[in-house]
């Protein structure tokens, strides 16, 4: 028996039973609802907050019950149409079987103010699915399992440049980017990025994209040293004070932009610690 085109009716996937408690099962496929597809998982990367999902540290929230499938950093491609993806022309040739996607976590409820606002992933509906609300792999199953669904509206066609595994860091580099346009990062400023994990080295990276003159990543150990290739200067915190470094390298002023990706609540109160005054803008 098959869901559609040859996908099997079930599937593997690792199944959260409980705080800490997971196993690789057999489960039914999911079948597309009106306004999605479904996909079959190629690539999914394993974000910070999914162990601590794992273990059961947002208990009732994130899972809301068990069992679950989490995951939200994926790639794949489509393999089955939902039936209103199937009668609309334009969806049905942009997410054609074969299409290469890559998911968003987050799909608003459209009808908020703030979807309105097209600030979809701060809803004023988060967790209601009734609304329409999903986030996949925190309130709606995700992709750690052979086939995800997902509304049309999270999913982005991937260049055929760009392989499964990049595009599994479509979510990443996303973060990412919204810091820098919401930090507004100038030709010739001098960056500082806070935390060298995987939305900290985007940041160096569309950083300098932006125009940045210099990018200066606060951090230690082997990630620091990974930042230096993106022509980052390494401040390692564990052997100087970052607050005193950043000034000394900016004739005491501060830098122009400082975006805290680190998640701890010394690296925000540094990043205040070596900002420049004023808005530049
Ligand atoms: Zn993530
Ligand atoms: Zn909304």
């Amino acid at each position: 028996m098959s869901v559609a085109g040859g996908t099997p009716s079930s599937m593997e996937a690792l199944v959260l039973l409980g705080p800490g408690d997971f196993e690789l099962r057999e489960v039914p496929t999911p079948i597309p609802a009106a306004d999605e597809v479904l996909c079959r998982v190629r690539a999914c990367a394993i974000c910070g907050t999914d162990p601590k999902i794992v273990k059961g540290a947002f208990p009732g929230v994130w899972p809301k019950s068990y069992p679950a499938i989490i995951g939200h950093e994926w790639a794949g491609e489509v393999v089955a149409l939902g039936p209103e993806v199937a009668a609309s022309p334009r969806l049905a040739a942009r997410f054609a079987p074969g299409t290469r996607v890559a998911g968003e976590a987050h799909k608003g409820c459209g009808g908020c103010a703030n979807c309105l606002a097209g600030h979809y992933t701060i809803c004023q509906n988060y967790g209601d699915l009734e609304s329409g609300h999903r986030h996949y792999g925190f309130t709606a199953p995700g992709a750690y399992a052979q086939y995800v669904v997902s509304s049309v509206k999270a999913l982005h066609p991937l260049p055929d440049a760009l392989s499964f595994d990049d595009g599994a860091m479509l979510d990443t580099a996303g973060v990412a980017l919204q810091g820098i346009r919401r930090g507004r990062v100038g030709v010739g400023d001098t960056l500082v990025v806070l935390g060298p994990g995987p939305i900290g080295m985007f940041t160096v990276q569309y950083g300098r994209a932006a125009g940045a003159g210099r990018a200066i990543v606060v951090g230690r150990g082997d990630r620091l040293r990974r930042a230096e290739p993106f022509g980052a200067i390494p401040i390692d915190y564990e052997a100087v004070d970052p607050v005193e470094q950043v000034r000394e390298l900016t004739g005491g002023e501060g830098a122009d932009v400082v975006i805290e990706c680190a998640g701890t609540k010394t690296a925000c109160t540094q990043a205040v610690g070596m900002t420049k005054k004023g808005d530049a803008w």
